[in-house]
């Protein structure tokens, strides 16, 4: 126990002299503190910092963003990356106002029934907002944990999970959930990061398991994920005189934000062409733009730009059954699209 006590001292000691200076750490107001988390998720600090205040200025509250339109949210996180993300806080935000009268719920167990907010986001929120006793285990701590702990078992199973959870939470001093868990954060983000740990330099190097095995580089122990599926995909943009056809994504990947059009597993101009005709529109190709590539956590794009013309308007019930509409140059610029659509999307812009 008192091994235990000087390896936390060390730590925050070391958290309360380096710390970065980051926005989110000046407050602890748990609205920001749930927008920055959320954010920081699968994304870089340095990427998320201008997110965050301009999220915040557009949406300063909790009530703010349960009022505004899906649209506009997933507008203000586009290039973010990971949409059902944004979605599921707009559905969380909108749960907050209706069930909780707009306060937001202080405890871990009532933040875990929100949408998107997990074991990690709860803790987070929970400990650095309201001073709850508990851990916030991510990718990050779950690292810094297997090597300071020495545990040599697969970190994504979940009796190991609960084991890191367990020892973390009564790891955790009195009164400094907060500092804690950020200081584990940190220390994962900064120092104790993924392939080559800095451990000459850690303040925990004299506590840690794996720093006296010599095996830190080769832990945690993790699955080998499966590779994403590589997926060919014509990005047709179909233009209409000055306009543009695009489509409001209904799959589950990308759902909410406006695609150009899409035809999977193919990459010839005719095929496209087909693809279309077969949906009701009559169109000439017109040239082949280019080539683009997406990596989503379980998919490629292998994306073959096509540019196509319309030779009619298309008609109001194609519209509608699929979920597009004609964008011209302003309304393009207004609309969400995600990064997948990047390039396209430059070279809808010079066409339009
Ligand atoms: Fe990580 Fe090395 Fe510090 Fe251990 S000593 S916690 S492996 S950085």
């Amino acid at each position: 126990m008192a091994l235990q006590n000087e390896w936390t001292k060390a730590l925050i000691r070391w958290y309360k002299t380096t710390m970065r200076d980051l926005p989110w750490r000046r407050t602890s107001d748990p609205y920001a503190v749930w927008i920055s988390e959320i954010m920081l998720q699968q994304t870089r600090v340095e990427a998320v910092i201008a997110y965050y205040h301009r999220f915040l200025q557009l949406f300063p509250t909790v009530q703010a963003l349960a009022s505004a339109p899906q649209e506009a949210v997933l507008k203000a996180w586009e290039g973010l990356g990971y949409y059902s993300r944004a979605r599921n806080m707009h559905k969380a935000a909108k749960t907050i106002v209706n069930l909780y009268g707009g306060v937001f719920p202080e405890q871990y167990t009532e933040l875990k029934k929100l949408p998107g907010i997990g074991a990690y986001t709860a803790g987070a929120i929970a400990s650095i907002a309201f001073g709850e006793q508990v851990p916030a285990v991510d990718g990050n701590v779950k690292r810094v944990a297997s090597r300071l702990l020495g545990i040599r078992e697969n970190v994504n199973q979940p009796a190991v999970i609960r084991d890191i959870r367990n020892t973390l939470t009564d790891a955790i001093p009195g009164g400094q959930a907060s500092a804690f868990n950020q200081a584990l954060m940190e220390l994962g983000a900064t120092v104790c990061i993924p392939r080559t740990p800095r451990c000459e330099t850690c303040p925990l190097a004299r506590y840690c398991d794996a720093y006296e095995a010599g095996d830190a580089d080769s832990l945690p122990v993790i699955d080998r994920k499966k590779p994403p599926r590589e997926v060919s995909v014509a990005v047709c943009l179909i233009t209409y005189r000055n306009a543009v056809l695009v489509f409001k994504r209904r799959e589950r990947l990308l759902q909410g934000m406006y695609v150009f059009g899409l035809a999977e597993e193919i990459t010839d101009p005719a095929a496209a062409q087909n693809h279309w005709a077969e949906r009701g529109l009559d169109m000439r190709f017109i040239a082949d733009i280019g080539k683009a590539r997406h990596i989503f956590t379980h998919r490629v794009w292998n994306m073959t730009i096509l540019h196509f013309e319309l030779l009619e308007k298309p008609s109001g019930a194609f519209l509608r059954e699929n979920d597009a509409q004609l964008a011209d140059f302003e309304q393009l610029k207004a609309l969400p699209l995600p990064t997948a659509m990047k390039a396209a999307k430059e070279a809808a812009f010079k066409l339009l």
